[in-house]
């Protein structure tokens, strides 16, 4: 059987000097102080693996899974480590020698991966009927009946993590293509800019308005708005949790549904995608149908506050809003997009808003893909971390670029009883210019 590791570029496999400079930002290492839960723990095991020295079996496995996939190791690494492509090769590695051992794992892998998040029409096929099942006061029923208490206790643990489903989906509230001018809120003149927006999978179902809020912002600042009404997934869960393979088909299936060459950019706000769809050159190098596609693809996805610092975008004459605001990085913007700054202008540049620091802004949340569903007590520590932080800022609004973190943190403020709301920053610029109407 070929193994993803030993396939890898050896000076990738090499790159770490032990030096331990990353320890101290490694969530799992600071809760247990274990050499195997940290970055240089796991790297080496990586290495031995891709030496021959040693097979993937459960234990590496559960070590893969017990990472965030954070990367704030790759943040202050010296030596330059792409622990991105590490981690990515150490789960697929993971998956074929050791992921079907486990049928019900599979299980819930094949119904998550395979079947919901394969077919945009079957996640929201799944939405509508969640929606129902909320709206309806049924979810209300069911919790109050006690009847939960006879499903196992991981079920149960899902259960109450299920977001709140939007009653409309992205093309129920976005044209496929939108000029300046043409609605709200009102643009300036002649469009400048012709861009694409990505709607995601998840975020389509739970911040539609988010999707709606970056259309609003982007017609405001010049562009116009092409957005396909069927997308699908763009395969970030896929490549995060082993499926490389499902990851490549899915980048495929995206590309096909932009017209790239004829966009300036293609834009994101969710930030554990945008790092993702930003390798797609990598991803796609060796198929000669889709490699030069994919490299201008990766040259033109940006997140929306990333574009919105290029095109030096129009501060909004005034707000909605006064509050003292503060913000927690996604770790896939920060780190694995390097994008800390433009975000923090934005929300600076909103009239009313007072931009508070945020203590360990840049510590993941717990949310980190699918990791609060199969790692609940870890998750659970960090969320806890990060809202201890945000109510000691005195803010009453967190904003944050990614929807994974906005739930997990939305969840946590909910469970704590505070009124502080948790927003993307883009909604925020939304609803500013929409008060100047
Ligand atoms: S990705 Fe995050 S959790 Fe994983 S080793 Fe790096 S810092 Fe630690
Ligand atoms: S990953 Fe980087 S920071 Fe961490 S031990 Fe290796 S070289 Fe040092």
């Amino acid at each position: 059987m070929s193994s993803y590791l030993k396939d890898l570029d050896y000076s990738v496999v090499q790159q770490c000097m032990h030096c331990g400079m990353c320890l101290p930002t490694c969530p799992t290492y600071m809760e247990t102080k274990l050499e195997r839960n940290s970055p240089r723990g796991r790297i080496s095991l990586m290495r031995a693996i891709a030496d021959g020295q040693l097979e993937a079996k459960k234990a590496f496995s559960d070590e893969m899974y017990f990472c965030l996939g954070c990367l704030a190791c790759e943040t202050a690494c010296p030596a330059g480590v792409d622990y991105t492509q590490l981690f990515e090769m150490a789960r697929a590695e993971a998956e074929r020698k050791v992921g079907k051992q486990s049928p019900p794992r599979r299980l819930f892998r094949w119904f998550l991966l395979d079947v919901l998040f394969h077919q945009q029409w079957r996640l929201r096929l799944v939405g509508k009927f969640l929606w129902y099942y909320q709206a309806s006061g049924l979810q209300g029923l069911v919790r109050s009946s006690g009847i939960l208490r006879l499903l196992p206790k991981s079920l149960r643990g899902l259960e109450a993590k299920t977001p709140t489903i939007k009653q409309h989906f992205s093309p129920d509230l976005i044209e496929p293509e939108e000029a300046p001018g043409s609605r709200r809120p009102p643009g300036d003149g002649q469009p400048a800019y012709r861009v694409g927006l990505l709607t995601g999978c998840v975020q389509d179902l739970i911040y539609s308005d988010v999707n709606r809020d970056t259309a609003d912002v982007l017609l405001a600042n010049g562009c116009t708005v092409v957005t396909p009404a069927t997308q699908g997934c763009c395969g970030s869960l896929h490549a995060h949790n082993g499926e490389y393979e499902m990851a490549k088909a899915y980048a495929r299936r995206l590309l096909d549904h932009f017209d790239v060459e004829n966009l300036d950019a293609i834009i994101t706000n969710a930030a554990g995608c945008g790092s993702h769809l930003k390798h797609f050159d990598r991803l796609l190098k060796d198929d000669p149908a889709y490699a030069a596609k994919a490299v201008q693809w990766s040259e033109k996805v940006k997140d929306i506050s990333e574009w919105l610092g290029e095109i030096n975008f129009r501060a909004p004459e005034k707000s909605p809003t006064k509050a003292r605001v503060t913000y927690h990085d996604a770790c896939h913007l920060c780190h694995g997009q390097k994008i800390t700054v433009q975000p923090r202008e934005l929300l600076k540049k909103i009239p009313g808003l007072d931009v508070a620091p945020l203590t360990e802004s840049m510590w993941c949340c717990g949310s980190a893909g699918i990791y609060n569903l199969i790692q609940p007590e870890m998750a659970a520590k960090l969320q806890q971390r990060k809202i201890d932080h945000i109510a000691a800022t005195g803010a009453s609004i967190v904003a944050t670029g990614n929807p994974g973190c906005l739930l997990q943190i939305q969840n946590g403020l909910a469970a704590r009883g505070t009124k502080i709301e948790a927003m993307h920053p883009v909604t925020l610029l939304a609803q500013a210019y929409r008060s100047e109407r």
